[in-house]
């Protein structure tokens, strides 16, 4: 990784979103993209705070004047995968990639920073907030938890996603909850191996892991208010030799739901599961949770307004009946601040977000500008 991500002197939308795309960077190690933002910031004549939760940056646009301050939020992270592209700004640094449009993303908040430079808001302040670690669930909350943000006054925040599956430009939109809380379940159970002709003088794992696969099947049923989804990714069971009784058992799950309180109580039963079915099988175990996400919950005002700005700038609006499977960590922002995560359509036949050959499409660079500056316009004058 000898090429490095420079900064692109004058800020042309499009070519500085193929620049990030060159450069990916993954989760939590973002120094140069955090760099080139907050050198694009300042060229703008802004004053970004750098260094928040990480490599998050943001800043302020005071109009000087009371009012409400909102906030709107990018992310800059990539993926660890390999792309498979023949365009001229394919990744250049190996196994990672910009696979989510997070620097689309990016791109259209700095488009907004050049914007509110020239045009401040009116009353109030804008405060535009450029996030790292959003692929393992961790940036916002980092973020979120530094003082320097924790003692502006937020009364609301918003954020897009592009989507692949839905036409351009199309604005995708649900009251309530918009995507999905998620978090892995790492489950390890561990007995004691013995001798394939003597299985009695070890301690097993299996039946409990049977037991365990049959529960984590079934868990999902108990919620029928809310949605709510278990998916077994990975079990593994003892050794591929057949002179050996297992010794250790590990299931590993994903489990997701619309509801925050739903989700908890799913994660509440694993846990008391796989206690007594170690206790009662003399087991030893342990639960490992990764990449926590809690369900992006949208609030009405914030909605009618996203669906407001969208039809005045003649966009067509998709309201969801069901949430997004996936999940986003702007939900820690919106577990906060009341506000409207939103979706911005990526192209009916675009590749799907995390696979090797999507790339953020550049046409909707502007259309997420205009969102942004509309819904500022619409709050701050
Ligand atoms: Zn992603
Ligand atoms: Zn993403």
């Amino acid at each position: 990784m000898s090429e490095q991500l420079t900064t692109t002197p004058t800020f042309d939308a499009i070519a500085f979103r193929q620049q990030l795309h060159r450069f990916p960077e993954l989760s939590g190690n973002e120094v140069n993209t955090s760099q080139v933002i907050a050198t694009q910031l300042a060229s703008f004549g802004l004053e970004p705070v750098i260094g928040v939760g990480g490599h998050g940056l943001f800043c302020v646009i005071d109009s000087g004047k009371p009012g409400q301050t909102t906030l709107f939020r990018a992310d800059f992270d990539a993926l660890p995968i390999t792309e498979k592209a023949t365009h001229n700004h394919v990744s250049h640094h190996d196994g990672i990639m910009h696979a989510c449009g997070h620097d689309g993303h990016t791109v259209s908040l700095l488009k907004v920073a050049k914007h509110l430079s020239v045009n401040p808001p009116q009353h109030g302040k804008v405060i535009l907030l450029f996030q790292p670690a959003e692929e393992t669930g961790t940036g916002a909350e980092a973020m979120i938890r530094d003082k320097r943000l924790a003692e502006q006054p937020i009364d609301n925040v918003f954020a897009y996603h592009n989507l692949p599956g839905f036409p351009l430009h199309e604005v995708i939109i649900k009251d309530n909850t918009f995507a999905c809380a998620s978090v892995g379940a790492l489950v390890s159970l561990k007995g004691k191996t013995s001798h394939a002709a003597r299985p009695e003088n070890g301690i097993s794992p299996t039946n409990a892991m049977v037991e365990l696969i049959g529960f984590l099947q079934s868990l999902a049923d108990n919620y029928q208010d809310a949605f709510c989804l278990v998916t077994i990714v990975h079990a593994s069971l003892g050794e591929e030799a057949f002179g050996i009784a297992p010794g250790e058992a590990k299931v590993m799950a994903t489990m997701r739901s619309e509801c925050n309180h739903a989700f908890s109580d799913m994660k509440r039963r694993l846990t008391s599961k796989v206690e007594q079915l170690a206790a009662q099988h003399g087991l030893e175990m342990e639960i490992t949770w990764d990449e926590p996400f809690n369900a992006a919950v949208n609030s009405s005002s914030h909605v009618e307004l996203v669906k407001r700005v969208a039809k005045q700038n003649q966009l067509n609006v998709h309201q969801l009946e069901e949430p997004m499977r996936w999940s986003e960590d702007f939900a820690e922002f919106l577990t906060q601040w009341n506000g409207a995560l939103f979706c911005i359509g990526s192209g009916e036949a675009h590749p799907e977000l995390h696979n090797p050959d999507y790339d953020f499409p550049d046409e909707i660079l502007e259309t997420a500008g205009t969102m942004f500056i509309g819904l500022a316009k619409e709050l701050h004058g």
